[in-house]
């Protein structure tokens, strides 16, 4: 599902990465954990095509994506890569069910379909009362849920997660991280996952430990 060889990425004269080479399969999840500085969100970006590595290749789904134009690259990352992240980044002049139709509407999906599948999305992931509200008008775990939907919405190969428990309380935490793993169970989902959260992390299929842009 996702094949990295030999990323590495400079910012000035700070390697960040120094040489990443992982396999993730379709099904996993996967917790990245490791110091403050180590590189965690450096990678994660560029697992998701946000940001470019100087050397080496990014191969999801059997497409060399680092490889793709600028434009392909984006139509790709929007189809094929779900995002969460710490805050929620849910745009606040729209609904939770507006929030989550985005992704299908840039991919081209009509409104009535892309409303209908993200009514069945919020209906899945128990949020069906909360499809008319804004965020401000939303608890943090649901806003979070809310851009778990976002993220699925149009099916993608992989979520990329970078710390999204990191602003919740210990209960929505919880709910949170059994989400994930229930996803995984009845969708197949492949996550990877940002965490300082030691027992999220011990709960996932694979940790890997990223020391100095290194996995050690
Ligand atoms: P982590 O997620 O493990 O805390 P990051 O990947 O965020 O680590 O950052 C790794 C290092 O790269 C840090 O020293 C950080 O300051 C630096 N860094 C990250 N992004 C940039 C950037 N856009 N420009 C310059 N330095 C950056």
């Amino acid at each position: 599902m996702i094949q990295l060889e030999g990323i590495t990425k400079s910012f000035g004269s700070l390697q960040v990465l120094k040489g990443i080479d992982l396999t993730i399969d379709k099904g996993e999840v996967v917790s990245i954990v490791g110091p403050s500085g180590a590189g965690k969100t450096t990678l994660l970006q560029i697992m998701g095509t946000l940001d470019k590595p100087d050397a080496g290749r990014i191969i999801l789904n059997n497409v060399e994506v680092n490889r793709l134009k600028d434009k392909e690259q984006a139509a790709f990352r929007n189809k094929e890569i779900g995002f969460v992240f710490q805050f929620h980044q849910l745009l606040p002049e729209f609904t939770a069910l507006e929030n989550v139709m985005i992704p299908s509407l840039i991919n081209g999906i009509s409104g009535k379909n892309a409303r209908k599948e993200a009514e069945a999305m919020l209906d899945f992931l128990g949020l069906s009362e909360r499809a008319s509200h804004k965020p401000a008008e939303l608890s943090g775990g649901e806003k979070q849920r809310v851009a778990v939907a976002r993220a699925l919405i149009n099916h993608p190969s992989v979520v990329l997660a970078d710390e999204p428990s990191g602003s919740l309380d210990t209960q929505n935490k919880e709910e949170l991280h059994r989400l994930f793993f229930e996803l995984r169970d009845k969708l197949g989902q492949t996550f990877v996952i940002v965490t300082h959260d030691e027992s999220l992390a011990a709960q996932t299929d694979r940790t890997i430990h990223l020391i100095d842009g290194r996995i050690s």
